[in-house]
């Protein structure tokens, strides 16, 4: 690795595909045209307070790769999202559609702002202007967009509306993890947290060793981090820690899910206030605790930057899997190689969202809807496909895995440019 602590989410990014591009023996001109974004819109969004005075925001929607098919890749809603952050995740999806072998490009797009602090009536209403400044950027075939943090289902539908009242017809193709009422598929909310699940399932089956009976401790208890806790509970893991803004909880014995989702539905705020386990640490600066936790497995499925040195030291587990995006810092990386610990990267770890969203998409084209163990089985089939071509490229390269992750990504991607040729 040639990443250090002290590069941003971009410049790691960067280097990784210029890494993986050299490891190929790619011309220099097609690594800067891999590494390039297509385009990049920022947008000002001037809205409406529910109080009747103006106020300001500012978006970005960036198309990095869309030689492959339509840029794909969620909308953030964050307040400290920026455009290098955007560009970087777009990057990142580039290299998950080509890994995962989706007919999709990348893309990534961000509002900076904390919806936690605004109505949901002004939440529509910066959404909806921000698709009207993005508009000529989306559509079914040229780019869709999706949930990512801070955005769900009802974002997607105004988006969707938004887009549809501009085109003049229901457009429904133009988002994905939308509600199932309005062309969404079944089995999308939990299909990150399933494909995390499986990841985990797939290597340690490498390994000679099953899902059942692995401690687990996951960070981030929302959309990804929630369902994989179900999700490996139901397949006979223990679930011995849990952390999110509120703190981080342990039990070694396993942690009572159903209860924990029951405070949560009454209203507790965060894991810490559910009455499982103990409280081993309190607060947001609480959540990092749950790394140094005693566990197998560690999945990290918040935010990105989550995993530094400190943690990395610290931690116990033997296997990481990436189920946010970008969750250790290249430092962290580094240090977690060099204890042995096998890393599952994000562009294949947390590859079940976009897979899902890409057979809601082939249900949008062909007008038809399949039930939830369908749509279950084809992300697991497909998860399966991309994992026995990432692992044994990694074992026949001898490269670590999110080199030859990123590595595959980029020979696919390579392999596309070539074969189209060079525009004029
Ligand atoms: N935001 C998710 C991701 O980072 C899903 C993207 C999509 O479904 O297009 O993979």
């Amino acid at each position: 690795m040639t990443t250090t602590q002290h590069h941003s989410a971009l410049e790691a990014a960067e280097l990784r595909v210029r890494e993986a591009g050299r490891w190929l023996n790619l011309e220099d001109g097609l690594i800067d045209t891999i590494v390039a974004p297509r385009r990049i819109i920022e947008v000002s969004i001037p809205f409406r307070r529910d109080d009747g005075s103006r106020d300001l925001l500012h978006g970005w929607r960036v198309h990095h790769n869309t030689t492959r098919g339509p840029a794909k890749g969620g909308i953030r809603y964050h307040h400290e999202v920026n455009r290098d952050e955007v560009v970087a995740l777009a990057i990142g999806m580039s290299l998950k559609t080509a890994i995962a072998n989706l007919p999709l490009g990348g893309a990534k797009g961000g509002v900076c702002f904390d919806p936690k602090q605004y109505s949901a009536a002004e939440i529509e209403r910066i959404t909806r202007r921000y698709v009207s400044e993005i508009s000529s950027f989306l559509g079914p075939d040229r780019d869709v967009p999706a949930p990512d943090v801070g955005t769900n289902a009802q974002v997607m539908a105004w988006i969707m509306d938004q887009y549809s009242t501009g085109v003049g017809h229901a457009t429904p193709g133009v988002v994905t993890g939308k509600p199932i009422e309005l062309g969404g598929s079944l089995g999308r909310e939990s299909a990150t947290g399933r494909g995390v699940v499986e990841a985990a399932a797939l290597m340690l089956a490498k390994q000679g060793k099953d899902l059942a009976g692995q401690r687990i401790a996951i960070q981030g208890y929302g959309q990804v981090g929630m369902w994989a806790a179900r999700l490996a509970a139901a397949r006979g893991a223990l679930i011995v820690g849990i952390s999110d803004v509120s703190g981080t909880v342990h039990h070694a014995g396993g942690l009572d899910l159903a209860k924990i989702d029951a405070a949560i539905r009454d209203g507790a705020r965060g894991v810490c206030a559910a009455g499982v386990g103990d409280v081993v640490a309190r607060g947001l600066e609480g959540s990092p605790a749950v790394f140094a936790l005693d566990c197998d497995i560690v999945m990290p499925c918040a935010l990105g930057d989550a995993v530094h040195e400190k943690q990395a030291n610290e931690m116990k587990a033997r296997l990481v899997i990436e189920g946010a995006n970008g969750p250790l810092t290249p430092t962290a990386d580094l240090i977690l190689a060099d204890k042995g610990v096998t890393v599952i990267p994000d562009v294949y770890a947390n590859a079940g969202g976009v897979t899902c969203s890409y057979l809601e998409q082939c249900q949008n084209f062909a007008h038809l809807s399949w039930d939830e163990d369908q749509v279950n089985a084809r992300v697991i089939d497909l998860m399966r496909s991309a994992f026995e071509r990432f692992h044994s490229f990694a074992t026949e390269s001898r490269l670590p895995y999110r080199l030859a992750a990123t590595v595959l990504g980029v020979k696919t991607i390579a392999d596309s440019h070539r074969m189209r040729g060079l525009h004029p």
